[in-house]
Order: C-alpha cells, then sequence, then structure tokens
C-alpha cells in the first residue's frame, strides 16, 4: 500500500524558503551539477550579500544558501531568475537530476530538464522526486534513472531499453505523477516499478547492477576534483570559475583552478568525513557539531564518519559509517 504521507514534502525551494532557526534556507537546484563561472558567481554573490556567506553542497548535487533576512528570498530569486537558474517557478522544486560528475552528460541532463518543465502536470511533483543519469550515480535510488539505454525505476534497472531517453523518462514521470497519489518516492508506489515497466514496453532478460562511484580528490585529466571540508564551502573562494557539483560534497573544477579551502588529497583527514547542520542553523541541535567535527579532524580514521548534533542523525550516509551522535553530554560513537 502506498504510505499515507499527511502532509506534501518540505524540501525547500529557491524562493519558497524553509524557516531555520538561522534565518532563510534556500535550495538552488542545479541539474546535472554543472554551473558556468558566471553563474556560479551568482549564486557566491548571492550567499554574500543575503546569506551567511557560506554555500552548502547537498547530496543531490544542488546548493543551498542560509542566513537569509525575512524576504531576501525574492531579491534572490530575482538574481537566479536573471542569470538562468531559476528558469521555472512552477516546476522548480521536482528538478533533481544527478549525472555522473566526470561523464560527458550535460547536454543530455539539460534535455531531460527542459522536457520535464515542459509538461504542466509535472508541476505537481513533489520536491523528493529525483533522476538519475549515468552508471556512476545510478545506485542513488533515483525514481527514475538512466544508464546508457537502459532505464531505471526506483534505483533498479528496470530491464526496459529506450530509443529516446528523453522521451521515455517524461513517459515515466507522467506515470508516476499519476499513480504516486500522496507518495513522495515511487519506491512507495505499490507495484508502481511493474506498472510503469508494463506501460512503458518489454523488459529485455538481463539487468545492470545499480552502482554508486564516488569520485576521489584529486587530478582527472584536465580537471581536479576538490572536496569541500563537511560539504561547506566559503562563497569568496572560487570566484570566475566554472564548477561541476557532485553528489559527494565535492566539486569538479578544471586543472589549475585555486583550491585554497578545498581538498585535492584523497588522504586528507577531511576526506569522508561529513556533519548534518546543527547548531546554530539547527533548533533542534545540542551542540555547533561542524565545529566539534572540525576540532576532531586529524584524530586517525579510515572510512567514513558522520557527526550529528542529535538522535536524529540527519544526512547520515548509506553504507558502513562510523557515527559520532551528540548526547548533551559528549557524544555517542556509534559503529
Ligand atoms: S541530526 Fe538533529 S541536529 Fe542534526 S540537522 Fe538533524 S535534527 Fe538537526
Amino acid at each position: 500500500m502506498p504510505l499515507d504521507r499527511e502532509r506534501p514534502d518540505a524540501c525547500p525551494g529557491a524562493v519558497d524558503v524553509h524557516h531555520a532557526a538561522d534565518g532563510g534556507l534556500a535550495r538552488v537546484r542545479v541539474p546535472g551539477g554543472t554551473l558556468s563561472a558566471d553563474r556560479f558567481d551568482v549564486v557566491r554573490r548571492a550567499a554574500l550579500d543575503l546569506g551567511d556567506g557560506w554555500i552548502e553542497l547537498t547530496s543531490r548535487a544542488n546548493l543551498q544558501i542560509r542566513g537569509l533576512a525575512p524576504g531576501a528570498e525574492h531579491e534572490l530569486g530575482a538574481r537566479l531568475r536573471e542569470a538562468g537558474l531559476l528558469p521555472s517557478r512552477t516546476h522548480e522544486r521536482m528538478r533533481n537530476i544527478i549525472a555522473a560528475p566526470l561523464d560527458d552528460n550535460q547536454d543530455l541532463v539539460d534535455r531531460v530538464d527542459r522536457a520535464l518543465r515542459d509538461v504542466p502536470e509535472l508541476a505537481g511533483l513533489p520536491g523528493r522526486f529525483l533522476v538519475t543519469v549515468g552508471a556512476a550515480v545510478s545506485g542513488l535510488g533515483g525514481d527514475i534513472g538512466l544508464v546508457d539505454d537502459a532505464l531505471f525505476l526506483a534505483g533498479r534497472d528496470s530491464g526496459l531499453r529506450v530509443d529516446d531517453p528523453v522521451a521515455a523518462v517524461v513517459s515515466a514521470a507522467r506515470l508516476f505523477q499519476e499513480l504516486r497519489g500522496t507518495a513522495w518516492r515511487l519506491s512507495e508506489v505499490d507495484s508502481g516499478v511493474r506498472r510503469i515497466t508494463a506501460a512503458l514496453g518489454v523488459p529485455v532478460a538481463g539487468r545492470r547492477e545499480p552502482a554508486v562511484t564516488p569520485v576521489a580528490p584529486g587530478p582527472v585529466g584536465d580537471r581536479v576534483v576538490a572536496g569541500v571540508p563537511l560539504g561547506r564551502l566559503d562563497a569568496r573562494l572560487l570566484a570566475g570559475t566554472p564548477v561541476r557539483v557532485t553528489p559527494w560534497r565535492s566539486l569538479v573544477l578544471p586543472a589549475g583552478a585555486d583550491t585554497t579551502g578545498l581538498f585535492t588529497d584523497p588522504d586528507s583527514p577531511w576526506h569522508g568525513v561529513s556533519a548534518c547542520t546543527g547548531r546554530p542553523g539547527c533548533a533542534k541541535s545540542l551542540t555547533d557539531v561542524r565545529a566539534d567535527a572540525a576540532r576532531w579532524i586529524g584524530t586517525p580514521h579510515t572510512g567514513r564518519v558522520h557527526w550529528s548534533g542529535c538522535a536524529r542523525r540527519c544526512g547520515r550516509p548509506a553504507g558502513d559509517v562510523v557515527e559520532f551522535v551528540a548526547t548533551g553530554d559528549g557524544y555517542e560513537e556509534i559503529r
């Protein structure tokens, strides 16, 4: 049975901000993660002029600006619109498209984004809706995914092979919207994958395995992958630099970009360490969890480590991870 969602999802948009403890929180959708230098400068300047001076990278390769004064979202929206970063007010929050960040796929992402925005009823898709493009991100649980000609549904290969990937995503999105009732994700819809698969064609026998292949910090050809400590970028950095945002709190930059404040060494102590918002942004937090995590950096560790400001453990990465959870009297370590 579909989950009985009693309320619409509360994912923030660029103008429909979330009112956090430290002010307005705006999420700027960046389908495919690619921003020209001009567009990234618009986001940087907005974070400096209107927000708290920092840009947060999300696990869906979107960007967040926080600390907005009441009403500042209108100025932010105007700036983003002028820069082409808010092309649709009606379809804004559903524009979540994660692409494999080292692949040449931004043109496909842009065509998918435009095609989804061209369908009026798809404005009703929830803010949790997610499309993935590419093998490296196919295991991130997209409602719809493309890996070459394979159509993924709810994070798994449906067995459908498609000639026109853009049309296939739009058709699957339409069907999800028709079937979903109050569900936020395709995985929550009773027999949703089976019904959409049956409506779209005949599956082949073999299946591709979903994968998650994070990009490691360091040089890659004529580019460099730069990790952003705790996913929080000082907005004064990277002026005049084109970026591609990854879903792993890092940026793909042109080789030679100034990476001050970032890390490009996979052995960096920041690599694999994440933290929730904590104080002052989250009213539930028992501590300034990012500051605590930053003080801990340098302590030898291997694998993923996640810090949380309370027992809700927001943002905990999937898979093996060591957690530090604030208790009000220090941290509990959970393995
Ligand atoms: S884990 Fe707790 S403190 Fe951290 S963001 Fe979630 S609710 Fe806030």
